[in-house]
């Protein structure tokens, strides 16, 4: 059954105080967008958004959305890179935005129950005082959600120590589509572990808002250590810097961070920040180590003892202040990478390619071939340390023509992923421009997940657009 947006409105309004049932246009207006440049070519609005302050209005909205056939989706705060957030379809949009309260920290038991809108900058100031942290650190950590990046499996540079998203999350309550509530992980479960059953939990880790809809997470936080050190070192080989990761590991050292700027990121940032002194060279690694204070003045020598043999050490932050500097000359990268090219935009498209670590100065240099065919501008960065390589497309984006090389650069770099033994997305997800590769990807086992998603929403209504069929 389809009905219409004003009766959808008014179905809504007899469950949520008015005031949280937006219909107009112009407020509907931001919710068509995210960061994704697929986002920015067409306006795609959704009939309705709801602003929810529980999960149990959650769970009445998608029984309505059931009854109705509409289409539902889930959005937390807008900064995804793949039009997850966008309704494709139109329908409902649920935005978490009044879900944002930490329920409970335990320290003893490490973990944290917090609503899904938390932003993960706060989570992380409230786990502060208890000495605890939240190890997946997206570079949108300032704005994006605890529930977007649980939906998409989001990470940062410290998930070569510490790992993704997925490795956090102990259970959640869900709402599926037919708006019963489940709760995977044990429903009164505090344990850290569980080989019970199917983990329903990594289920929903990554599906992006298709399978269900998140309304409360556990989870897992980790005593912070209280000290890093960085060492930043420049190369003349793109080759010896995978050869440095490989000492390190063979000297049985794991770094917290092991980042990459190719020599176009590195123009970037010395545009943006010169007082940064970067040094010159085909690529720059920042490699941080952190433990305990006497660990890390320790380790913080073997790291830059190693890193010499292949490259110029050119700076050893060990002081906080000065290694946050560096970090946040790390975090302007995005906007940086626009300076270089005066009258163009960086684009968020066949941005995160994720590649084995050996494969890294390969694929980087395939992906500038592919640029300079292309013609396009791009820049490279990355986290080294796990093989995610980033490239900031820049272009005009009113000018066609820079748009379709734009698009066929991307597609080629998707492909390259996989032709090297990658995956096309290591941490922004599928959504609506990465559908087409999923079979390329993961063969039979994409009709597999196409199995499950009829099972768990057999009408189709979560989310639809997204990683299991082609968007317009
Ligand atoms: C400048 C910039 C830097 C970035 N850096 C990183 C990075 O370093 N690492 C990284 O992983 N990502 C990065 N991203 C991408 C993005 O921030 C992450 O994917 C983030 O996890 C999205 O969170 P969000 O709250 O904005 O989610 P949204 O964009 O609102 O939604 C993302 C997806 O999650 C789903 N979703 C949201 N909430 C729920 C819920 N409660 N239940 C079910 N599904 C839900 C949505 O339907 C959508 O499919 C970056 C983005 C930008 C703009």
């Amino acid at each position: 059954m389809v009905i219409a947006r004003a009766s959808i409105a008014s179905r809504l309004r007899e469950i949520l105080p008015p005031d949280r049932v937006i219909d107009d246009e112009t407020t509907l207006l931001p919710y068509a967008y995210d960061a994704s440049f697929w986002s920015l070519r067409k306006r795609r609005l959704p009939d309705v958004v709801v602003v929810p302050d529980s999960g149990a209005e959650v769970a009445s909205v998608v029984r309505v959305a059931a009854e109705t056939g509409t289409p539902i989706v889930a959005r937390g705060a807008g900064t995804g890179q793949t039009g997850g957030a966008v309704a494709a379809r139109g329908g409902i949009v649920v935005s978490f935005a009044r879900m944002r309260r930490v329920l409970e920290i335990d320290r003893t038991d490490l973990q944290v129950v917090a609503e899904p809108g938390v932003v993960f900058a706060d989570l992380t100031a409230a786990l502060a005082p208890f000495g605890l942290f939240f190890p997946p650190d997206p570079g949108s950590g300032r704005a994006c959600t605890i529930g977007g990046m649980v939906a998409n499996n989001a990470s940062g540079p410290h998930a070569v120590k510490w790992g993704t998203t997925s490795a956090y999350v102990l259970g959640a309550e869900v709402v599926l589509a037919d708006g019963s509530v489940i709760v995977t992980g044990g429903e009164r479960s505090k344990a850290l572990k569980s080989s019970s059953g199917i983990d329903l939990t990594k289920l929903f880790v990554g599906s992006e808002g298709t399978l269900g809809i998140l309304t409360r997470l556990r989870l897992r936080a980790q005593p912070r250590p209280p000290a890093r050190a960085v060492v930043l070192a420049a190369y003349e080989d793109l080759d010896d810097t995978v050869r440095t990761i490989d000492d390190l590991f063979a000297a049985g050292i794991l770094p917290a961070t092991a980042e990459l700027l190719d020599r176009t990121a590195v123009e970037a940032l010395m545009k943006w920040r010169p007082d940064l002194g970067l040094p010159t060279g085909e690529a720059v690694l920042f490699v941080e180590v952190e433990g305990t204070r006497a660990s890390v003045s320790s380790s913080v020598s073997e790291v830059e003892d190693i890193v010499k043999k292949r490259a110029q050490v050119t700076q050893r932050a060990e002081e906080e202040a000065a290694i946050q500097r560096l970090w946040q000359a790390r975090g302007g990268l995005a906007a940086a990478s626009s300076l270089v090219f005066p009258g163009k935009h960086r684009i968020f498209a066949g941005e995160d390619l994720s590649v084995p670590i050996s494969e890294i100065p390969r694929a980087i240099r395939r992906a500038r071939e592919i640029g300079a065919e292309t013609r396009t501008s791009v820049i490279f960065y990355g986290h080294f340390g796990d093989g995610n390589v980033h490239s900031a497309i820049v272009i005009d984006p009113t000018d066609a023509d820079q748009v379709r090389r734009a698009d066929e650069l991307a597609d080629r770099l998707h492909r390259l992923a996989l032709e090297v033994g990658g995956t096309v997305t290591g941490e922004h997800g599928t959504g609506a421009v990465r559908q087409r590769y999923m079979a390329l990807e993961h063969g039979a086992a994409y009709e597999v997940m196409k199995r499950i998603k009829a099972t768990l929403d057999p009408h189709g209504i979560m989310n639809p657009g997204k990683l299991f069929e082609a968007a317009d």
